[in-house]
């Protein structure tokens, strides 16, 4: 298929990453990518060579040459994700909205309920992943306390409006858990610590963001790496994973191989949703609004991320409901 470079090979982890670091996972935005470092790259780089040669051929030395010749090629590739517009698209990344394989109810095992207020927020686990340290899969949290959780998945792609939802956070002290891609943090890391320092914490999304029920896909290396790199960055060991477009749970592959790996990297959560707010409009499953313990996702590069911010602090509001740390409870 096209798409065997998502998965393995070092065009997926030396180039694709670096081509979009900061448009997304997802092939149509790298064709778009590839496209424009090709349009511009191509062109910048024969002026660069002509401008090289230039400077060679009088007789400097060949140091000059290099220097001037690999710089605007660089600045191209690198520049071109941030210029890459957004087009009516949303990502074809996004985690998918529908109904899963297995039911929640059927795939969670039962989840840890937790009264307590203690947040534990970035600096660890809680007592009750403490108290209970198996692999669980949760798609939503069982607890009659009025609260719901918010989830923000991926990398930034606009700095306004990433800026505008920090605002929202800020403002409402909201608790936010983030699972970053770590080849997607870039120069993001300021922004994902202050974004996670209302009680949430920055958890795993793996490194290259993977279908994970694809042949070749390398959990171990994911998970276990990713987990890693955080613990470098952040200086927090993460303990919860959410899978790539919640697979292998949402086609109802065999999950072992996810869960093997998730277990012995340090994971003992493996995190699902139980709804979705995407591009302005809210979806719940199951349900049809805003429940106790749902695990709303949204995405760090929704261009209306924080008009979803403040329409699920609103529909929270009207329900009865307000944001706390997932942390807390599992
Ligand atoms: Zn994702």
């Amino acid at each position: 298929m096209g798409v065997a470079w998502l998965d393995t090979g070092s065009w997926a982890i030396a180039g694709y990453p670096y081509l979009v670091s900061h448009a997304g996972p997802g092939a149509p935005r790298t064709s778009w990518g590839r496209a424009a470092v090709l349009v511009l790259g191509i062109p910048l780089g024969l002026v660069a060579l002509a401008f090289a040669f230039a400077l060679w051929a009088p007789a400097s030395g060949s140091s000059d040459a290099a220097t001037v010749d690999t710089s605007p090629v660089a600045e191209v590739v690198t520049a071109t994700p941030d210029l890459t517009p957004d087009p009516a698209t949303p990502d074809p990344a996004t985690e998918p909205i529908g109904q899963p394989a297995a039911e929640p109810s059927a795939a969670a095992s039962e989840t840890e309920t937790s009264t307590a207020a203690s947040t534990t927020g970035r600096s660890g686990r809680s007592e009750a992943n403490r108290a209970n340290p198996a692999l669980d899969v949760v798609w939503r949290v069982e607890t009659d306390d009025p609260v719901f959780f918010i989830t923000v998945d991926d990398n930034l792609r606009d700095q306004a409006v990433a800026d505008a939802a920090l605002q929202l956070v800020r403002d409402n002290d909201i608790p936010i858990t983030a699972f970053l891609t770590t080849n997607y943090v870039g120069d993001d890391g300021d922004y994902f610590d202050e974004v996670t320092s209302f009680g949430g914490s920055i958890q795993n999304h793996t490194v290259t963001h993977p279908f994970f029920n694809r042949a070749g896909a390398d959990p171990y290396f994911e998970i276990c790496t990713a987990q890693e790199r955080l613990a470098a960055q952040f200086g927090d060991t993460p303990w919860m994973m959410r899978p790539p477009y919640g697979e292998p749970y949402f086609s109802g592959a065999d999950p072992s191989s996810v869960e093997g790996a998730a277990a012995s990297c340090g994971v003992n959560r493996i995190v699902m949703w139980s709804a979705v707010v995407d591009n302005g409009n809210v979806s719940y499953n199951p349900g049809t609004t805003l429940q106790p313990g749902d695990i709303v996702l949204f995405h760090f590069w929704d261009p209306k991320f924080a008009e979803g911010l403040q329409m699920i602090l609103d529909i929270g509001k009207a329900n009865g409901l307000t944001p706390a740390p997932l942390e807390d409870y599992l």
